[in-house]
């Protein structure tokens, strides 16, 4: 094709002749606005539709693709919110026996019936099952085929299948993705970095849309993958030099309180607490203010570790300031602080978003730690003169919750704590900016902790084993995934079950918490639960996070396989906190191998960062991470998370580049606008 004909990839989609206006509007509604985004648009999987797979005679573990003809079709109504379409499919070349027939099934798309119908030529994708012994897809993915001709892009070869754009049928898509690559003009489809030097951009584009082989395709992707991380780092760098702009304040000199302190404590600290305190005062006593990610397994000792750095912090004569999730935990570390702290004359003070309290301070404004919840972040006057930040449990806090508390002082240091191990590779993406020390060592005297799995046990064993140690003084939590009875669920709930352990552990008092009870509430039956008033506790998760009652050994799970693998071993760190031989014992009646390979994975280790990894290989990065992070949720390949090379090269890309170019406003100047506090400032102005 000429050259001056071709279309720049910058165009808007409203320039275009061969977009109808309703099209241009169902991709601007998703947020498209030039040639080059919907080339973008990679994508999510292809077919090989050069061979189909065999009609099936057996449900399928995998999803299959298979081409055939409907041969009847119905709409079935159920109720007036629930009804159904079914198309019967029959194998092509097909009808020598009955097993060639696949039904597949969408409930509540009444549109359907306009689209599929008896005669049609259909390819589906997906998992078969076994339906009262048919064969059915439930919600397959599905194409008519019309008459194809030679040169066809949908049939007899490798077709990508992309994300649903709402409003696009997928065939369309494809064909307008064709087109696109055909079209554009290959010269204005420009990255401003080259991520992979010698091979051209648009050629690769080319293949991640239409490969001659699969393999073929996961490569080019790779490249795409690997811009979009770039982009990733580069922030993540950016963000860790802007830090180190402004000066902050030299801390730490005077040692006296943490002495004080140091002798005060009945125990040592574990080797790997020296360290990291050691790490955190070589930051303090820089003039570049501290950026530092302490991360450690439940009950290494890591509100220790802040304690001894805070208490560095106010002897040089500032505040220091420590935020926590939930109310329940900020409670407990101020009564933790009060506890070791109070004797040495630090004066502290508790603000949550219920009510405030004081103690030993005189005066507002005259605490020397603070200590609250997200209510901290509201209260600038509490802050005169903050100079330390510690967040614990960074996982439930947003960046730039962390930026608000911070903006407070004048460049506090900042130290952030996090129970949740990750995979070490995706501390680079979510914790990039920051420098780690990691508590690795679990403190000495320590009881053993057993972990057991149990499938259908009786409860009069279970009743038997939670009373012998009752007796012998010992506390015990019971946790239900759910709060009140549930039609949908078969679970039994923490307050059902609650009414049946307090009759069978008499004369032992049985108490209950769940997150729909008040603040008042929980805070009392967590007081009674920690004197050892209440001797079992029935609980939902709200004990996940950092609760402390070291006279608790046994945690039993209920079904267990509803609960994610990092939660199940955060609730087990509520136990093992005293010199107690302690067992953790998850119960499920789950039969399927992936909630068993779950919870064995608990079984076989204590260690976070093990379970991390796990976690990781079963359910992907996506619903490992959540989608709270920022800049985590809107990634187009989060799949290349779980790839640490590709991580590492990315960041060292954007270490290079930004070693090159501090400011990008040299040679990278085109790289600025990728960063998103500029993006975030471009938009207030506009
Ligand atoms: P984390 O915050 O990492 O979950 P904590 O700081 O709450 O852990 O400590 C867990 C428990 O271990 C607490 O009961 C604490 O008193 C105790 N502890 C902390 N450090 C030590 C140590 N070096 N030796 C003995 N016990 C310790
Ligand atoms: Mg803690």
């Amino acid at each position: 094709m000429d050259a001056s004909l071709l279309l720049p990839a910058s165009n808007l989609l409203e320039q275009s002749s061969f977009l109808t206006p309703k099209e241009i509007a169902a991709f601007r509604a998703s947020g498209f606005s030039t040639y080059g985004d919907l080339l973008m648009h990679l994508p999510k999987r292809h077919e090989d539709r050069r061979q189909f797979d065999a009609f099936p005679v057996m449900p399928t573990a995998h999803a299959v693709c298979l081409r055939g003809m409907v041969i009847d079709a119905r709409s079935m109504r159920f109720s007036s919110s629930y009804a159904a379409y079914e198309a019967i499919i029959l194998n092509g070349s097909g009808g020598v026996f009955g097993s060639n027939k696949i039904t597949c099934r969408w409930f509540n798309m009444p549109f359907l019936s306009k689209m599929l119908a008896a005669g049609h030529e259909v390819i589906v994708y997906g998992k078969v099952k076994d339906f009262k012994g048919k064969l059915v897809i439930d919600h397959p993915e599905f194409e008519i085929i019309r008459d194809e001709g030679a040169e066809s892009i949908h049939v007899d070869r490798i077709v990508p299948i992309y994300k649903n754009v709402s409003g696009i049928a997928q065939r369309r898509l494809r064909e307008i993705q064709h087109l696109l690559l055909h079209r554009v003009n290959p010269a204005s489809f420009v990255c401003p970095i080259d991520v992979s030097p010698g091979r051209d951009r648009f050629a690769d584009l080319r293949l991640a849309h239409f490969p001659e082989d699969l393999a073929e395709a996961q490569q080019v992707r790779r490249r795409f993958a690997l811009e979009e991380f770039f982009a990733l780092q580069l922030n993540v760098v950016w963000r860790r030099a802007r830090h180190f702009d402004v000066a902050g304040r030299v801390l730490g000199r005077r040692t006296t309180l943490l002495k004080a302190f140091y002798e005060s404590l009945p125990f040592d600290l574990t080797g790997a607490q020296k360290r990291s305190i050691k790490e955190i005062l070589a930051d303090m006593r820089s003039p570049r203010p501290m950026n530092r990610l302490l991360q450690g397994d439940v009950g290494s000792g890591k509100t220790f570790v802040a304690m001894a750095s805070m208490l560095l912090a106010i002897d040089s004569g500032c505040q220091a300031a420590l935020m926590a999730p939930t109310q329940i935990l900020a409670e407990q570390h101020y009564l933790t602080f009060r506890k070791w702290l109070a004797p040495l004359g630090v004066r502290l003070s508790l603000r949550t978003g219920n009510r405030e309290e004081q103690s030993h301070a005189q005066e507002e404004g005259d605490a020397q730690i603070i200590i609250g919840t997200h209510a901290l972040l509201y209260d600038p006057g509490a802050f005169p003169d903050l100079g330390f930040v510690v967040i614990d449990e960074q996982h439930k806090f947003g960046v730039s919750q962390r930026a608000r508390l911070i903006s407070h002082g004048v460049k506090p240091d900042v130290l952030v704590m996090t129970a949740t191990p990750i995979p070490r590779t995706l501390t680079l993406t979510l914790y990039g900016d920051l420098d780690v020390s990691v508590l690795d060592e679990r403190p000495a005297n320590r009881g053993k902790v057993i972990t057991a799995l149990r499938k259908d046990p009786k409860i009069t064993d279970i009743t038997a084993f939670l009373k012998q140690h009752l007796t012998e003084g010992r506390q015990a939590y019971l946790v239900y995934p759910l709060v009140e009875e549930s039609e949908t669920v078969k679970a039994e709930s923490a307050t059902e079950a609650f009414v049946k352990w307090q009759k069978r552990l008499k004369p032992h008092n049985t108490g209950l918490l769940h997150g729909k009870m008040s603040a008042e509430e929980k805070e009392q039956t967590m007081q009674a639960f920690r004197a050892g008033e209440i001797h079992a506790l029935v609980s939902t998760t709200v004990i996940e996070v950092g609760v402390d009652v070291p006279n608790a050994n046994i945690m039993i799970i209920h079904h267990a396989e509803r609960f994610g693998l990092a939660q199940l071993h955060q609730l087990r760190g509520r136990i093992g906190r005293g010199e107690h031989k302690s067992y953790c014992i998850l119960l499920t009646d789950s039969k399927t191998p992936e909630a068993l390979e779950k919870l064995q994975a608990l079984v076989d280790s204590h260690d976070g960062f093990v379970i991390a990894e796990v976690d990781l290989r079963l359910r992907g990065p996506g619903d490992v991470l959540g989608t709270a992070q920022s800049g985590i949720a809107d990634l187009k390949f989060a799949d290349f998370l779980a790839d640490p090379t590709l991580l590492r090269e990315a960041r060292a890309l954007a270490d290079e580049v930004i070693a090159r170019d501090p400011l990008l406003n040299q040679q990278h100047a085109a790289l600025r606008p990728w960063i998103s506090e500029e993006l975030a400032l471009r938009e207030q102005r506009d």
